[in-house]
């Protein structure tokens, strides 16, 4: 990867926490470490990123846009509504969803990702 310093700071964010976290939440993590980037300079930074493929990002519960590194390999997501810790999973996509039923109803099914949010086991009340 041949990135600006700008995006590698982003990124050494990234690598560091193993949850989806919000562009916010990573303007805060780099000022806290004395970093003056700024969040116009954080959202480019996780768009090329993402556009680069190493980077995944999704729509949290919260409403806000979440990022983080994962496998560069095709997955699913569950996630947790509450810590957004996210587990990355490998099946292939369920049954209903096939890749025969998706192209019955003209959609590719080269990029689907499914994310289902739940409550970790940290998170669960026993
Ligand atoms: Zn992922
Ligand atoms: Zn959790």
């Amino acid at each position: 990867m041949r990135f600006s310093g700008r995006t590698w700071q982003v990124w050494e964010v990234l690598v560091s926490r193993d949850v989806f976290t919000s562009a916010m939440e990573i303007h805060q993590a780099l000022w806290s470490r004395g970093d003056t980037i700024s969040v116009t300079a954080v959202y480019r930074s996780l768009h090329m990123l993402v556009d680069a493929g190493q980077v995944d990002v999704l729509l949290g519960p919260d409403g806000q846009h979440r990022y983080r590194r994962c496998s560069p390999t095709a997955h699913h997501h569950l996630l947790c509504r509450q810590c957004h810790r996210a587990v990355e999973v490998h099946d292939s996509l369920p049954g209903q969803l096939s890749n025969g039923r998706l192209r019955d109803i003209g959609f590719a099914d080269d990029s689907i990702r499914i994310t289902l949010v739940g409550l970790c086991a940290d998170c669960s009340p026993t």
